[in-house]
């Protein structure tokens, strides 16, 4: 067993341009010292969710300028990865940093870490099993996700979700239709139900006919012949011919709403592309779509990644960063997701933590470790692909 103990959490703030998410709440600090750690926490930490550094100093932690911060952490807490060029500012020997990683994407980050010798955990390889469920941070943050892209789309449509009658006429209900009825997909068809919305959904995945059903939504019938699903229940991609049958299929659903949402993603891969200009051009002026996915290649042909754009009268949005636009809720659940995780691997007899890389969590999701890229998921994704 690799025994390396570390009990010094630091937390810096986010350095991407208008990240107001944070890794920790003060309650979160107040656990941690409760445990035993020493927290280092960067001035002005909280400001952007209206946490003051009092706050956070009352819950136990050293509030200091962030190049202490880093220095002084065995483990560092962050929900993006820190900028590279900051990762020789970690001191500490086999240092660990915590965040979403974006590995797939950015291999290059990869060696940097290896360069500078640091233990690397991605949060987006959390396995996803029932012991794990209160550290994923994917489904923490999708689930926040899938509620704003409801609100992103009602502030865009001039129209009402619920049926309305009244004396001076009946308005019938806005009709949404979302693809993809994953975990963000799930809560964007709940919180359009709620709203009053006649909702239709579907997912490549056939299981998900009868969650999508639960919530009172109708569940789009598309005979695609085979689909399936990996053991981590993320949909495998689908061949061109079930593509093309896909598209074809849901083109009337797609004309016929108001408000359309993607929130479509192929684990490992580019986001599948689910809708075309063709089926947009169909689609009333006036209506809305939101592509989940415009970020990272995108669900519908013209999204643009962080704006909103409108196309012959259909508005577009693809601003992203969307469990950012609920910056507490967000914070909250990512703070005890990385606080489940911490506490998991927490030796309350050394009040420190024991980073057991043979635990099924530590495989699954540390990347890099004494300076070699060792995770087997990774490895095999991007060596298939090379
Ligand atoms: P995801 O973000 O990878 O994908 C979102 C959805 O897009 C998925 O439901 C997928 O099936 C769907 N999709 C992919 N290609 C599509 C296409 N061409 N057309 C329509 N839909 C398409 O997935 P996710 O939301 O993170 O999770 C997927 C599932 O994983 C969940 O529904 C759940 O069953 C499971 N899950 C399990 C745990 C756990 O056990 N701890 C945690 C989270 C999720």
């Amino acid at each position: 067993m690799t025994a390396v103990k570390m009990s010094v959490i630091g937390l810096p703030k986010e350095t991407v341009s208008g990240e107001k998410r944070r890794s920790a709440l003060p309650i979160n600090v107040k656990n941690y010292v409760r445990q035993g750690a020493s927290v280092f926490v960067e001035s002005g930490y909280g400001d952007s969710l209206h946490i003051s550094d009092q706050a956070y100093r009352d819950a136990g932690a050293e509030v200091v300028a962030r190049a202490e911060v880093l220095k002084q952490a065995d483990i560092v807490l962050s929900l993006h990865k820190l900028p590279a060029d900051e990762l020789s500012a970690i001191e500490k020997e086999n240092a660990l940093v915590v965040s979403f990683l974006d590995p797939f994407n950015d291999p290059e980050y990869l060696n940097q870490l290896n360069a500078n010798k640091l233990t690397s955990v991605s949060m987006e390889m959390i396995p996803r099993s029932s012991r794990c469920q209160k550290m994923d941070a994917l489904s923490s943050q999708a689930s926040l996700a899938g509620y704003a892209m409801v609100s992103n789309a009602v502030e865009a449509l001039p129209k009402v979700l619920p049926m309305m009658m009244t004396p001076s006429g009946t308005i019938k209900p806005a009709k949404v239709f979302v693809i993809g009825a994953g975990v963000a997909g799930l809560q964007a068809i709940a919180t359009a139900k709620r709203l009053g919305a006649a909702v239709t959904a579907y997912d490549t995945r056939p299981v998900v006919a009868e969650q999508v059903q639960s919530l009172g939504a109708k569940f789009l019938q598309i005979d695609l012949g085979e689909t399936s699903e990996t053991n981590q229940g993320y949909a495998t991609a689908l061949t061109p011919e079930q593509m093309q049958r896909q598209q074809e299929q849901q083109a009337d659903c797609i004309a016929d709403s108001d408000i359309v949402i993607t929130t479509a993603q192929l684990f490992g891969r580019k986001p599948p592309r689910l809708i075309n200009s063709e089926t947009v051009a169909r689609m009333r002026p006036g209506s809305v779509i939101v592509d989940m996915a415009a970020e990272t290649g995108g669900n519908v042909e013209g999204s643009i990644a962080q704006e909103t754009t409108v196309i012959n009268g259909v508005t577009v949005i693809g601003t992203g960063a969307w469990a950012n636009q609920l910056p507490l809720d967000a914070s909250q659940m990512y703070s005890n997701n990385l606080s489940n995780l911490v506490d998991e691997f927490w030796d309350k007899d050394e009040q420190a933590f024991n980073f057991e890389l043979e635990d099924e969590i530590l495989k699954s999701s540390v990347i890099t470790h004494q300076g070699e890229t060792i995770n087997e998921m990774y490895l095999s994704i991007t060596q298939k692909g090379a």
